[in-house]
């Protein structure tokens, strides 16, 4: 696994944890704080209804009772004065809903349904007590609301002169609401509830816009961060490592005189290349070459000399070889040629021409120098250094015929 895909893979899993935490950290912030907001709407839409109904209790109610032999004015009346008034207010705020559910009401539009009804219930049989509030959510989607619900119980005996019986009633209310509903109620006994509804589904709503916003802006920080690490990775770290890396591998596996490839290199592209030659079932020769009396240079004209022999001989057999062939200095002045796909005949003819390259031209200089060759044709049975063996023996043979001559190696015993 390369570098840049592990560091990838540990920063994707970094962001990604990073971006699942934030995210739901996020979530929960915003969804409790629309939730917040709605419950402080509520309360502010329920102390608003108390406040009407107080007012219409104290300051409306006691002016206006004595019209009541002549007029029943329903506006009197604190929970229809807090019904109304709020009942204006939902046109410039629909969804917010003010209501006196009652199980038994003087005015029909007050009864409570049936999530009310469980509501009254509870308060009534003690479920829940009479100083709390209940709190809720009722409707789905669009008409997702929260609702806070507070009893609605009978505590001052004036409210019983309506509310008691139809003849204790005054006339002028039985006439406009009949004798029939919003009679029987006791003292301390819990009619109804006070019910806010506060809509849910727009605050949520703006709450999940607010969420998906900065996670795409999170998500623009993270891709800019992976962006920006990626290419300082590849700046700061991958290009000066592959660098020193070309360096080191220049050092382990080149020459730096001849900057031929070294006998280590050599010998990983032999057995390389003779295992490829074996599928194949090819040919596969190398040639060995050794300068003759180079001591003798380097005494007369000095080891500079010497080495530039060396390099210019380099420089003479690249020349001659193909692309897929391999030329490695193997040591001193000995140096060795692999040739792919090279039966016997085409590597003596390759080692002939390398030969007569070196020794008629002469060298700057030094003039006139020769080297002798070994040849030697891999038999497929035979390991790397058997087949060295053999073309060194030839070269040792080419000396020993006088030098500046090709010898083929002998097949092996
Ligand atoms: P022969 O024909 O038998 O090969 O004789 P020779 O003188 O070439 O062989 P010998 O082994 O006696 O000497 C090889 C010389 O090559 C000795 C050594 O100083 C020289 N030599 C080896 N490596 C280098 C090098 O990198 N630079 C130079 N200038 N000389 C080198
Ligand atoms: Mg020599
Ligand atoms: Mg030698």
């Amino acid at each position: 696994m390369s570098l840049r895909l592990k560091f990838n893979l540990v920063l994707a899993g970094v962001l990604l944890v990073a971006a699942a935490a934030t995210g739901m950290y996020i979530h929960r912030f915003l969804q409790d704080s629309a939730i917040e907001e709605v419950r402080h709407n509520s309360q502010i839409m329920m102390h608003a209804a108390l406040a009407i109904r107080d007012y219409t209790t104290e300051l409306v109610k006691p002016h206006l009772d004595v019209t009541l032999l002549e007029k029943f004015l329903p506006q009197t009346v604190p929970a229809y004065a807090a019904t109304e008034t709020l009942q204006r207010m939902q046109k410039r705020f629909p969804g917010y809903e003010y209501k006196e559910a009652v199980l038994n009401p003087t005015n029909l539009r007050d009864r409570a349904n049936e999530w009310q009804r469980r509501i009254i219930g509870d308060f009534r049989e003690g479920r829940v007590a009479l100083n709390q509030e209940v709190t809720g959510e009722v409707g789905e989607g669009m008409h997702r609301a929260m609702y806070v619900a507070r009893p609605i119980t009978i505590k001052q005996t004036q409210c019983m002169a309506c509310h008691g019986t139809p003849q204790a009633a005054p006339t002028t209310m039985l006439q406009v609401y009949g004798d029939k509903n919003g009679f029987g109620w006791g003292m301390n006994e819990t009619v109804g509830i006070q019910v806010v509804q506060v809509p849910m589904y727009y605050p949520l709503e703006k709450a999940n816009q607010t969420f998906y916003t900065v996670m795409a802006a999170l998500a623009g920080s993270f891709a800019l961060l992976f962006l920006v690490l990626n290419l300082s990775l590849t700046s700061l770290v991958i290009e000066p490592m592959a660098r020193i890396n070309r360096k080191l591998e220049d050092l382990a596996t080149k020459d730096f005189l001849t900057d031929l490839v070294n006998r280590r290199r050599f010998f990983e592209r032999l057995e390389t290349e003779m295992a490829e030659t074996r599928a194949k079932k090819g040919s596969l020769s190398v040639v060995m070459f050794d300068i003759d009396f180079f001591k003798r240079v380097n005494d007369t004209y000095g080891h500079e000399s010497g080495d530039a022999v060396l390099k210019s001989t380099a420089l003479r057999v690249r020349e001659l070889l193909r692309s897929s062939d391999c030329a490695a200095r193997f040591g001193g002045e000995e140096f060795i040629i692999l040739l792919k796909e090279t039966p016997v005949g085409a590597a003596m003819a390759m080692a002939e021409a390398v030969r007569a390259r070196i020794a008629d031209v002469p060298f700057d200089a030094v003039g006139h120098v020769s080297a002798s060759f070994g040849v030697a044709t891999w038999n497929h049975e035979e390991d790397s250094h058997a087949l060295i063996k053999r073309a060194d023996a030839a070269l040792y043979a080419a000396k020993s015929r006088g030098r500046n001559c090709v010898v083929q190696a002998q097949e092996a015993a």
